[in-house]
């Protein structure tokens, strides 16, 4: 997806802040942190929303999930709690369409969710 954002990311065109990586997901600030600790994870692969994950072929949501602990933990919000949140489309939320989790915490987060 040459003109995505976060494949662009990926590819090291435009920077980050990076948070962690491995082969399959990458992790980075996300530029209007919402939180002290706002921190996106992203597939390496493109995968457009939820709703394009073939839970049947791919683990990625596992990937995600262990980024999370992972970043939880370079964040230091792994004891204190923090919260996850993947924005799935127009009425969702999303405005990447490159499937990304949120990662939000180091303060107490209020009923947000919209
Ligand atoms: P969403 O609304 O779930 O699609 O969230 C997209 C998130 O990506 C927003 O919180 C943006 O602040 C964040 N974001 C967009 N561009 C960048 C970027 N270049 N670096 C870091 N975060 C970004
Ligand atoms: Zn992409």
């Amino acid at each position: 997806m040459s003109d995505c954002i976060f494949c662009k990311i990926v590819r090291g065109e435009i920077p980050c802040a990076r948070v962690y990586e491995d082969d399959h997901v990458l992790a980075f600030d996300d530029i209007h942190p919402m939180a002290p600790a706002h921190v996106v994870i992203i597939p390496k692969k493109h995968i457009a929303t939820l709703m394009d994950i073939d839970t049947e072929k791919n683990n990625i949501m596992n990937h995600l999930i262990a980024a999370a602990q992972k970043v939880a933990k370079v964040k230091g919000i792994d004891a204190r709690g923090f919260r996850t949140a993947i924005n799935c489309n127009v009425e969702g939320g999303q405005v990447v369409f490159h499937l990304h989790m949120h990662v939000l915490g180091g303060r107490k987060l209020q009923d947000e969710l919209g």
